[in-house]
């Protein structure tokens, strides 16, 4: 099992502040969190620089992603470390994922720039159904639509600020390869926790 916090951001969001080295060193020190997604807004900058300061350790898998600002509300993109074209539809983003072997995920459906009950009418392949930086009742809502979706639920920091990190995490029954996790995603070998209290879900 390796635990994942699969929804962060870097300073390559126009929102967020966490510099890549920052991140890097505080999941190397991290007793539980291995890995991480970085899926900044609309962007793989970040990602890639935080791959490369990466590489020097070992221990340490970072996953290529992005939130794609979709017409429809938000979409996370795992295992594509590259945008998809222009109009950013939610089919589309979809349709680009598929064609890399990527996983689609909803992120916190009931804030703002979230899908909302509208996930259901798409082929995704997950639901983050605890979120952050979003509280209890709206993790409630996203865990009640994955299980009316028949969906897997996961959990990421969304983290925008280094205070931010590593609050929320997906544990994965997989080994530390990103081909593995998207696959035991996929199948919903998935379970989520948090390092917060004050997080329920
Ligand atoms: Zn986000």
């Amino acid at each position: 099992m390796i635990r994942v916090d699969l929804h962060v951001h870097t300073m390559y969001s126009f929102d967020a502040s966490i510099h890549p080295k920052t991140i890097v060193d505080q999941l190397y020190a991290h007793p539980l969190i291995k890995a991480i997604a970085i899926t900044d807004h609309n962007t793989v900058e970040g990602y890639y620089k935080v791959r490369k300061l990466a590489s020097a350790y070992q221990d340490i898998l970072i996953i290529p992603g992005v939130e794609v600002s979709a017409v429809e509300g938000d979409l996370i993109v795992l295992g594509v470390a590259e945008l998809p074209p222009t109009p950013w539809t939610v089919e589309n983003v979809i349709d680009f994922a598929r064609e890399r072997g990527g996983v689609v995920a909803v992120p916190h459906p009931y804030r703002a720039y979230g899908l909302g009950d509208s996930a259901k009418n798409y082929d995704v392949d997950a639901i983050e159904i605890l979120n952050g930086r979003a509280g209890p009742h709206i993790n409630k809502l996203a865990e009640n639509l994955a299980k009316a979706a028949n969906l897997p639920g996961v959990a990421g920091s969304d983290a925008h600020r280094v205070s931010q990190l590593w609050t929320a995490y997906t544990e994965v029954q997989a080994s530390s390869d990103t081909d593995e996790i998207l696959k035991a995603v996929r199948k919903g070998l998935v379970r989520v926790a948090s390092t917060r209290k004050s997080i329920h879900f």
